[in-house]
């Protein structure tokens, strides 16, 4: 039996615009071929917020997106609001809706198909059949962790940052990533730096805890600094990596750049709560920013928000069936050379609304 469920749509800024009404369109085919109800509620964010508001999220629109089951998000921010110093900014709503919606756990899956393999940097042999989930935890470490400040002292300057984690903190996202694990090739990578810092002996003390709830999963532990190198070397030989937050800042960004294609990486970000009904509200967004650079002109690639509108179906969700063939749709219109101007350089590259239409053609 189908469930009724309630999106939360969140454009933003920039290209943010116009992508994000094009994976709206996408989930809207998926409900009509598969008979679901997915109510969809807009609100400004960022940017656009400010200037309609003086805030780039009210409050009432973050009550909003926390009733809501999953939120799609653009994209925030633009030349326009560029003032590091403003009292307001638009990357503020993307912090507060972190927060508030409690999202710990950042995914960002990079999967490589036939048809991306010109655009990677890397040789096609190297990449070809990547596919592989990094699981950056996204409330803790050392971003968050006090005391953060700088003072000076004997007329020299000084500055401290903390990386502190809980033993819940780390068990929580590392759940998160054996459970992701379990649908997949049921290997868990954890990255640490256990040989250096405390909080990486209780990450990798934690780890193998959690591991032991789940017999069937292989974990294995490796240093970051060789696990940047791991994932150039041999990426295909990972499913899930799991790690603190600025390691997976740094290992996100990495691994994106197995593609070599910014418009074409989903996210996904979830928190803890499971409701009643089963469904795991998460935000859900593009790895791309809201280039500035060719907003307004229709040209965007939408892969990268249709894609992270499949992860909502299949993370928050459940719709497994549903999200592949969202994904498997994205792969064809790709191999067919049916796509935006930062894929296809001959001419012949679609509009972001007509790519989405070949996409959308292409759902089953
Ligand atoms: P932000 O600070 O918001 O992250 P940014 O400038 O760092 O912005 P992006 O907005 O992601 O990063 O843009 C980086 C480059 O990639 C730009 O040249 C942009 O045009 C291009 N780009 C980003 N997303 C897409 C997309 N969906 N389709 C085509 N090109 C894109
Ligand atoms: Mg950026």
């Amino acid at each position: 039996m189908s469930k009724a469920y309630n999106i939360a749509v969140l454009p933003g800024d920039g290209i943010g615009q116009e992508v994000v009404p094009e994976a709206v369109r996408v989930l809207k085919a998926i409900a009509d071929i598969y008979g679901h109800s997915f109510q969809f509620e807009e609100m400004l964010v960022g940017g656009a917020a400010i200037d309609a508001y003086g805030t780039p999220l009210r409050d009432e629109d973050l009550e909003k997106c926390k009733q809501a089951d999953a939120v799609l998000f653009g994209a925030n921010g633009g030349p326009k609001w560029d003032n590091p110093k403003a009292e307001v900014r638009p990357e503020q709503a993307l912090l507060w809706l972190r927060k508030g919606l409690e999202l710990f756990a950042n995914l960002r899956p990079v999967k490589v198909t036939d048809s991306m393999l010109d655009a990677s940097p890397l040789k096609p042999e190297l990449v070809k059949g990547v596919d592989l989930v990094v699981v950056r935890e996204l409330t803790g470490g050392i971003y968050f962790g006090q005391p953060s400040k700088r003072w000076e002292e004997n007329g020299q300057r000084h500055a401290v940052d903390t990386l502190y984690y809980s033993e819940e903190e780390i068990r929580r996202v590392v759940r998160t990533a054996c459970d992701i694990a379990m649908s997949r090739r049921k290997k868990v990578t954890s990255v640490d730096k256990a040989n250096v810092l405390s909080s990486s002996r209780l990450w990798r003390e934690v780890a193998t805890e959690v591991a032991q709830e789940y017999p069937e999963i292989e974990m294995e532990h490796i240093l970051v600094d060789a696990m940047t190198m791991h994932i150039m070397r041999a990426p295909k030989s990972f499913d899930v990596i799991v790690t603190e937050n600025m390691f997976g800042d740094i290992l996100t960004d990495e691994a994106a750049m197995l593609t070599g294609s910014i418009g074409l990486l989903p996210s996904a970000s979830l928190g803890a709560r499971v409701k009643e009904n089963g469904i795991r509200p998460g935000l859900y967004e593009p790895i791309h920013g809201s280039a500035p650079d060719i907003a307004g002109k229709g040209i965007a690639n939408p892969t990268a928000t249709i894609l992270s509108a499949a992860l909502m179906l299949r993370y928050s969700f459940g719709l497994e069936n549903e999200a592949s063939s969202i994904e498997q749709a994205v792969s064809k219109a790709l191999s067919e050379g049916k796509a935006t101007a930062d894929i296809v350089r001959d001419g012949k590259a679609l509009s972001t609304r007509e790519m989405t239409d070949v996409i959308i053609n292409y759902i089953y």
